[in-house]
């Protein structure tokens, strides 16, 4: 039997990227900052382990302060992807600052990876209504940033209904033809997302049996990944309890088990 097509991207951002550690009150220790950044070997690893070739949506401004990490990835075979500059969320700026992170880490990451950057992802999932528009006029082919969930309280959700990828015009009316939407996955019937938080809480088997149901419906799973998830982190005061929840060993086993199912892991710009 012919293998169903996944994806398993990674978003490479560090610990002090993320929402809740920039909110929390608490900080890491001056040189601690690149927190996560170590699990991108343990990720390579895994992937070669299974013949799994991926996409790693990168902070640019990681790849400008440790080039090797992104050579690393792309000697590996993988795709590099644009995760913004800054990691700052894109409503929360206005549209030129928000330009010059699309186009910033585009320029950034192509010279540092040495190959075409075509696809971008979000912060947080947050984009705007001009969104690719704006991808469009950087250079952009396709985005990842949207997660056709059911509304949760505080997060996202509840605006989209397609599952597949297609036109970025069949999610956002008058977006530009030119870019293409990959969403995320999220679980058939309950729509709830497939990775990220909901793996962590829900378990592996819930996102095993999500990417199964996906791939009987002819729709390829897009799961994604943090590397800080796969460290032990710091404890830092303010950050929720629910962002330490089973991080570390238990994702790297998750990781694992996810990549021993019997899928073929391709980078995205070969959907
Ligand atoms: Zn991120």
């Amino acid at each position: 039997m012919v293998r169903p097509t996944a994806v398993l991207s990674v978003d490479v951002e560090c610990f002090s990227h993320i929402p809740a550690y920039r909110n929390a009150h608490g900080s890491l220790a001056g040189s601690d900052t690149d927190v996560g950044l170590s699990a991108i070997e343990v990720l390579l690893d895994r992937y070669d382990a299974y013949d799994a070739v991926g996409t790693f949506f990168v902070v640019s401004d990681i790849a400008e302060r440790h080039p090797e990490i992104i050579t690393r990835i792309v000697d590996a075979g993988h795709e590099i992807g644009s995760h913004t500059h800054r990691h700052v969320h894109l409503s929360e700026i206005d549209t030129a600052e928000r330009r010059d992170e699309l186009r910033t880490s585009r320029e950034t990451l192509e010279r540092v990876a040495d190959s075409p950057v075509t696809g971008f992802r979000a912060p947080s999932f947050d984009i705007t209504t001009d969104h690719f528009t704006e991808l469009a006029a950087a250079g952009y082919e396709y985005d990842s940033s949207i997660v056709p969930c059911r509304s949760i309280p505080g997060w996202y959700g509840g605006e989209h209904t397609v599952q597949e990828p297609a036109p970025a015009s069949r999610f956002v009316e008058g977006a530009p033809s030119t870019v293409t939407e990959l969403p995320v996955a999220v679980m058939p019937g309950l729509r709830l997302p497939l990775t990220g938080t909901w793996l962590r809480f829900f378990g592996v088997k819930y996102t095993i049996l999500g990417m199964k149901l996906l791939a009987r419906r002819g729709i390829v799973p897009i799961l994604y990944i943090h590397p800080w998830e796969l460290v032990d982190l710091p404890r830092v005061d303010g950050v929720p309890r629910r962002v330490y929840w089973r991080t570390g060993e238990w994702l790297q086993n998750a990781v694992e088990r996810i990549l021993s199912e019997r899928f073929t892991f391709v980078p995205m710009n070969s959907l």
